[in-house]
């Protein structure tokens, strides 16, 4: 056998133990405060039919031309994909599961999302995305609370200033006429379009708008302009919607050049953008999408959401703060094996029972290299189950840090093993207060 070391996949990263404590500090912010608006998790599989996605994300964008992983199942020949979004995954299940029988519903995601992309910061392959989607309302209203929401998650996790950008892609007829023009304007400027703006102009050509090439930029700026094409209905929803979030003290700026290439996306899209992250500075895009639900079999319903970039977010919460410190346990407990091995477990299972995270040392070695330990674990207190200790039918509980006032266990002192987790707890609230 190869005995030659192991690495991970390009562009899929290990989540180690360092850096836990971030994702689960960002992980515990994000389920509260979708909580407390009244979201319901779904969770999806991460592996779909392919026809998932071409159909619920359309045939012509970047994800499905050239991000999917997909493979035929070699034990049944399925067509499948490893999810590169989830909400075609999520509309998937509303419609198999008849969700929105009883009225709409709020609901919220969070998972891993693989896509075949140049792996850089802040752009990898396997990814991890928080989304919410609101089902079945028409909006605007709901489309001013799921960027209300935003807002205030930016605000708890700290990651400081995040800009909000807004634009309305109107109903389909609107942007078939604005389409007309566009392909109109492009093709009279045909010398100017790069490779792929060519390529899209026939089949994206919404998408040119969003290139990334300066070249292109003075151009794209003369194009006409979707806004321009809104019929009233349109117009009123995004006057409201933007009504709505001055009336709230939200901030945004409108960016006629904000587009989604496809069909089905519709009225309201946003985006909140960074400039501390260099190139990948979107960290949240979001939008309507009304005519999805039917295309993928649903009984006709409106549907609005958003999707989070958890990494992008991450980044910025690291600048900002830094990894928290966070010590393996409050108590170490050490003993001598044999009968005060299973003494010491016991009394690491009553401190449980008590709320402590306790640290029972495994193996056996001198008092003073499990002191050592002790000490390394960030523990507050260090509780020997010694012989002598055991047959009095206690523990010598010491403080490891030191600590300002009058400490309880500031000196090595006996406690009864029964009453160990009272006695560090209570020590440990008199600390707080
Ligand atoms: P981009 O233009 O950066 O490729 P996108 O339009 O493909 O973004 P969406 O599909 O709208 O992105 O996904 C929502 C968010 O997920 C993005 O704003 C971004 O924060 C994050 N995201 C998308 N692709 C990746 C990736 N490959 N690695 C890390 N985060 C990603
Ligand atoms: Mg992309």
């Amino acid at each position: 056998m190869s005995k030659q070391k192991l690495a991970a996949i390009r562009g899929m990263n290990d989540l180690l133990p360092a850096d836990a404590p971030l994702w689960e500090t960002f992980e515990a912010r994000v389920v509260d405060l979708l909580k407390s608006y009244g979201y319901q998790q779904i969770r999806t599989p991460i592996l779909e039919h392919t026809a998932v996605f071409t159909r619920g994300i359309g045939e012509v964008t970047d994800i499905v031309e050239k991000e999917m992983y997909s493979f035929t199942d070699t034990l049944n020949g399925e067509q499948l994909t490893l999810r590169p979004e989830n909400t075609a995954s999520v509309v998937r299940a509303v419609i198999e599961h008849n969700l929105l029988y009883d009225g709409p519903r709020r609901l919220w995601y969070m998972g891993p999302m693989f896509r075949h992309e140049r792996p850089q910061r802040g752009r990898y392959r396997q990814f991890h995305q928080v989304g919410a989607e609101a089902l079945g309302f028409p909006g605007p209203d709901v489309d001013a609370e799921l960027i209300l929401m935003l807002k205030r998650l930016w605000d708890v996790l700290g990651v400081g200033p995040v800009r909000l950008e807004l634009n309305s892609l109107g109903q389909l007829d609107e942007r078939l006429q604005h389409r007309k023009d566009l392909v109109a304007y492009f093709e009279r400027h045909h010398g100017q379009l790069d490779a792929d703006a060519r390529r899209r102009l026939h089949t994206n050509p919404l998408r040119i708008l969003d290139t990334k090439n300066p070249a292109m930029q003075p151009l794209v700026e003369g194009a006409p302009r979707l806004i321009e094409y809104l019929g009233d209905a349109s117009r009123a929803h995004f006057e409201r919607l933007q009504q709505l979030l001055r009336a709230n003290g939200v901030e945004y700026a409108i960016n006629p050049r904000l587009v989604r290439g496809l069909d089905y996306y519709n009225l309201t899209v946003f985006e909140w953008i960074t400039d501390r992250l260099g190139a990948q500075g979107t960290i949240c895009g979001g939008g309507r999408y009304d005519p999805l639900i039917e295309m993928l079999g649903g009984k006709p319903a409106p549907a609005c959401g958003f999707a989070i970039g958890v990494e992008r977010v991450i980044d910025l919460m690291r600048e900002a703060a830094g990894v928290p410190q966070r010590p393996l346990c409050d108590v170490y407990v050490l003993h001598q094996g044999g009968a005060t091995l299973a003494a010491a477990m016991r009394a690491a299972e009553s401190m449980r029972d008590t709320g402590l995270d306790v640290l029972l040392h495994a193996g056996e070695s001198s008092l003073k290299s499990q002191m050592k330990k002790a000490d390394a674990s960030g523990a507050e207190f260090a509780v020997i189950v010694g012989e002598a200790e055991l047959a009095a039918g206690t523990a010598a509980v010491k403080a490891l840090r030191a600590r300002d006032g009058a400490w309880p266990f500031a000196e090595q002192k006996a406690v009864a093993l029964d009453r160990l987790g009272d006695a560090l707890v209570e020590a440990l609230e008199s600390l707080s207060e």
